[in-house]
């Protein structure tokens, strides 16, 4: 912070300005090979218009980048496990949910797989039953907020009672604590693992995501995306409920079509899958070895 929060501006605003200009020059070349495009760039304004809405575009493209892997170093966060073992891991977010959560309950049993749900604080006190009955059949559970909110929008204060409260209900429904932390839509800060870290949760992200809330999706879509994409060390993203906005509800019976086949695959892949909290043991956020926590911002 201080002198740092200026330094930072000054050089935003420079990036921006060169990726502006770049993207004009860009744009002149482009306007002198098409004869079509060039009755539109000669406009100036118009030129400046589209090349500062192309340099925002990157940026935005940089910062989803940023807001998933992050520029420092962060051993707190566990984004994979070991590249090296044969192991993956199934992760549900933003459940319980009374339609879906049962009948995946149902296939995790048949097939002797356990879990972690990522829970939102607000489906775990509208849907208890479900939420209790998930631990009951030894699944692992995760903190994913109580409102399913963008962490970095929110004041100190509503953040803490994001997190204090969902592991408050968890605990008071299911009589667990939540182990691990989520963001919703991977979007974390500072504050956040700070506070991860004081309240002793671990943090963890994924590497492949089922994209099973897309409602175009379908259940050859989702055994596509993960069983041909996943080698071990894979922390596999699924939703037992929510969409592309809403936090809850959503289409999620092509996952449940597809949810039985994608045990089979993995598992004829070589691939065993294992709870996070076997999964975490084994490979730790980017080194935790050297684990130091010592965050500047
Ligand atoms: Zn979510």
């Amino acid at each position: 912070m201080g002198p740092f929060t200026n330094t930072r501006i000054i050089f935003s605003i420079l990036i921006f300005a060169c990726l502006g200009a770049l993207m004009n020059s860009f744009l002149l070349k482009i306007a002198k090979r098409y004869k079509t495009i060039n009755q539109v760039l000669k406009h100036k304004y118009l030129r400046w218009i589209i090349a500062t809405s192309l340099a925002i575009s990157l940026i935005l493209i940089v910062a989803n980048f940023y807001v998933y892997y992050g520029f420092d170093y962060q051993p707190d966060i566990y984004r994979r496990g070991s590249l090296n073992s044969n192991q993956v891991t199934l992760t549900f977010d933003d459940g319980p949910s009374r339609e879906y959560t049962a009948q995946i309950l149902d296939i995790l049993k048949e097939k002797n797989v356990k879990a972690t749900f990522f829970m939102v604080g607000s489906h775990v006190e509208k849907y208890p039953e479900i939420a209790a009955r998930i631990v009951d059949e030894g699944h692992e559970v995760g903190n994913h907020t109580y409102h399913h909110v963008n962490v970095p929008t929110l004041t100190q204060s509503k953040l803490t009672a994001e997190i204090i409260g969902t592991n408050k209900i968890v605990r008071q429904v299911t009589g667990e604590t939540p182990t691990y932390l989520r963001p919703p839509r991977g979007m974390y800060d500072a504050r956040y693992r700070r506070l991860a870290h004081l309240i002793g949760q671990e943090i963890v992200l994924w590497t492949i995501s089922g994209r099973d809330w897309k409602k175009s999706t379908s259940a050859s879509n989702i055994i596509a995306r993960i069983v041909n994409k996943s080698k071990g060390g894979e922390i596999i993203l699924l939703h037992d409920s929510g969409a592309l906005i809403a936090s809850e509800g959503g289409d999620h019976n092509a996952l449940i079509q597809a949810l039985p086949k994608v045990i089979d695959g993995l598992r004829e892949k070589g691939l065993e899958i294992v709870p996070l909290k076997d999964f975490i043991d084994e490979a730790k956020g980017e080194d935790i070895t050297h684990f130091e926590f010592n965050l500047v911002e």
